[in-house]
């Protein structure tokens, strides 16, 4: 038996994030992000696109393979 679609109110709510280190764009809270530890005491979070971030990683694996 399925109830009919229930509205959740905390996906409808966009709610800012921070700002992206990688392309220095807002973060929503609907966006596809990660978190990053920036530093430990106190502890403070970077955050980043996860496409970015993504893009970023596979940039790195294409330098690696000049080594
Ligand atoms: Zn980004």
């Amino acid at each position: 038996m399925q109830k009919k679609a229930k509205k959740t109110k905390l996906e409808d709510l966009s709610r800012y994030v921070g700002v992206c280190i990688y392309c220095k764009k807002e973060i929503h809270s609907d966006d596809s992000f990660v978190a990053l530890v920036n530093t430990l005491n106190p502890i403070t979070h970077k955050y980043a696109h996860y496409q970015c971030m993504k893009d970023d990683d596979d940039n790195r694996k294409e330098d690696s393979t000049f080594e």
